[in-house]
């Protein structure tokens, strides 16, 4: 095993990678940066979309684990407290969840361009009204005018996505979510105007009019001011994901979005 550390730059997390360091040399575990089958990240959920761009070359070998220095995120599962338990779960070869990426192809006159993403592969202009025609399997679905669209995988629907009213989607399921973002919709110009979650078989393209927009892939962007299409699907490359066992997809809304309970019936009922 060779495992690499990946820490967001905060003193925090510094600290925390410095003891998962310690305690990885005590157990006679190698570290190694540049080739890794382990990455184990410290920070949060932006961490790993940093980390997984960073390995993008060799992804497919990796599993990753994660040490969240802030609040309970949707990727890294396990607390601080828990670095014996991260090494042992290292050692006795864990389980892992595996995901599929998000794929593009953005196509010019003169070149083509590949780029991955594990939140969301979206356009947008914040400037001057987006146009663009949307096509799912070169069937022309729709004419798009507004800021821009966004192709979320299950793992960014509570990201962006859910930002723009999008649907939370459970941990497992394999799907594409094509969401607006800020939509003209009036007697001249018709949205689709709902979150539309496909099958993973198809490809969403996008042809915009406009030149000047924004590609942004995760935490990266793109700035296009050339005519292009860009087509995206689900990609064959995949990532695995070490989640902690009493970890649910429901404990990390839980405690993300939603009230643990209602602690006093009394004051609910003055409400109502
Ligand atoms: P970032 O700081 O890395 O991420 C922005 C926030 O989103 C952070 O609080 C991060 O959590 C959280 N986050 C990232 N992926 C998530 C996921 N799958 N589920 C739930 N929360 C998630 O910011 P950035 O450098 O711009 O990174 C880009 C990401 O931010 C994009 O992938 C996009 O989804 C998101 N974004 C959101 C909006 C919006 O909601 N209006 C707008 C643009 C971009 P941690 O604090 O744990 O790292
Ligand atoms: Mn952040």
């Amino acid at each position: 095993m060779k495992v690499a550390i990946y820490v967001r730059g905060d003193e925090l997390s510094i600290k925390i990678a410095e003891k998962i360091k310690k305690k990885l040399a005590s157990n006679e575990i190698t570290i190694d940066d540049e080739n890794p089958n382990v990455v184990i990240f410290v920070g949060g959920d932006g961490t790993l979309l940093r980390a997984i761009h960073l390995y993008i070359d060799k992804i497919d070998q990796i599993h990753f684990i994660g040490v969240r220095t802030g609040t309970l995120g949707f990727f890294c599962d396990y607390k601080p407290s828990e670095i014996d338990e991260v090494i042992n779960r290292l050692k006795n070869g864990a389980n892992s969840k595996k995901y599929r990426l998000i794929e593009a192809e953005i196509a010019t006159n003169t070149s083509k361009k590949k780029i991955f993403a594990v939140n969301e592969i979206r356009i947008e202009n914040p400037f001057h009204t987006l146009i663009t025609n949307i096509y799912i399997d070169d069937f022309l679905t729709n004419a798009f005018y507004g800021n821009g669209l966004n192709v979320s995988s299950q793992l960014g629907s509570s990201a962006y996505n859910r930002s723009l009213g999008g649907a939370l989607v459970e941990r497992g399921l394999e799907i594409l979510q094509l969401q607006e973002i800020a939509a003209l919709s009036n007697r001249s110009y018709r949205s689709i105007n709902s979150p539309l979650i496909l099958d993973p078989k198809h490809v969403i393209k996008f042809a915009p009019v406009a030149k000047k927009t924004i590609i942004g892939y995760d935490h990266l962007t793109l700035e296009m001011d050339e005519d292009y299409t860009i087509s995206i699907w689900l990609s064959d490359k995949t990532f695995q994901l070490i989640h902690h066992e009493n970890n649910t997809y429901f404990d990390v809304l839980n405690s993300t979005f939603m009230k643990d309970k209602v602690e006093d019936k009394k004051w609910v009922l003055m409400i109502f």
